[in-house]
């Protein structure tokens, strides 16, 4: 009789429990280009790829915790629109925002390596993209940027160029699973050390 009701006690918490609506802030990782837009691309690896495949480890890792909730403005293979991309941003008002881009330049091997993160013009995406940078140890922060999602988005937003496609040295990061694993381990940091 006691097993029954422990039984019938642990249940009911067990179903209760997982039907609590759980307190999370959002945060929206957008992952850049998609579909028939690859964005930059170089031997079969593009950028639409890259940023996919490292925005969902983000949002694996930073889902199985309790803190936040993790929204991609895409989740697979599709060429989201940019307004599509900030009406959702607008409507979630995550905590922050991190597009996720890869650059290239026009030489054949990049002599240009490395992140480059532009910013909104706020401070708490200044700060936000400043903390990002100090994840990586050949990044730069450039500056204010006139693009799409920093213009629109009212959370704090940061874009970030992950590397040059165009430089073997990035493009292997970008491209190896134990590259893209760190990528995304640097944010998940990023993520978890904000206030
Ligand atoms: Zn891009």
């Amino acid at each position: 009789m006691k097993g029954t009701k422990l039984l019938v006690v642990s249940l009911f918490s067990t179903v209760f429990l997982s039907f609590t609506p759980v307190n999370k802030k959002y945060i929206v990782i957008d992952p850049g280009h998609g579909g028939n837009d690859l964005g930059v691309n170089l031997n079969g690896q593009s950028e639409k790829e890259i940023t996919l495949t490292i925005a969902k480890e983000i949002k694996t890792i930073i889902n199985s915790q309790d803190r936040y909730e993790v929204v991609l403005t895409r989740d697979s293979d599709t060429n989201s629109q940019l307004k599509e991309r900030t009406d959702l941003i607008n409507k979630l008002t995550p905590e922050m925002v991190i597009s996720l881009h890869v650059n290239g330049s026009p030489q054949k091997e990049s002599t240009q390596q490395g992140q480059e993160i532009y910013f909104q013009n706020s401070d708490p995406s200044r700060i936000l993209a400043e903390r990002i940078s100090q994840k990586f140890t050949s990044s730069k922060v450039i500056g204010e940027r006139n693009l799409h999602i920093l213009r629109e988005s009212k959370s704090p937003t940061v874009l970030v160029e992950l590397g040059f496609i165009n430089n073997s040295k990035d493009r292997a990061y970008m491209t190896s699973r134990e590259g893209q694993r760190e990528i995304a381990q640097k944010f998940v940091e990023v993520i978890n050390e904000s206030k």
